[in-house]
């Protein structure tokens, strides 16, 4: 999970906030927080970019009326293949 360089911000922090970023629910000092540890973190950065992905795709075919536990591993199977590509 860790790209081995120090950072200021923990990963497991960042990662926690995750959710909030993606949500635009953060703001202030632990959003900047978030933003520098992405740009030095490509570890990090990939998994923000696959979640934002996900949850693009979901909103987007959440045509039918439940989304099913299977659709998300799915997903996220095919992007990190796609990220290892
Ligand atoms: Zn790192
Ligand atoms: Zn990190």
């Amino acid at each position: 999970m860790s790209c081995g360089n120090p950072h200021q911000v923990p990963c497991v922090k960042v990662l926690s906030l995750m959710w909030v970023y993606l949500d635009d629910e953060i703001d202030g000092e632990p959003r900047h927080e978030v933003v520098h540890h992405l740009e030095e973190c490509p570890p990090c950065a990939d998994n923000f970019e696959a979640e934002r992905i996900i949850r693009t795709r979901i909103r987007q075919t959440r045509v039918t009326t439940s989304t099913p536990e299977g659709l998300r591993t799915r997903i996220v199977t095919q992007i990190q293949s796609a990220i290892r590509d």
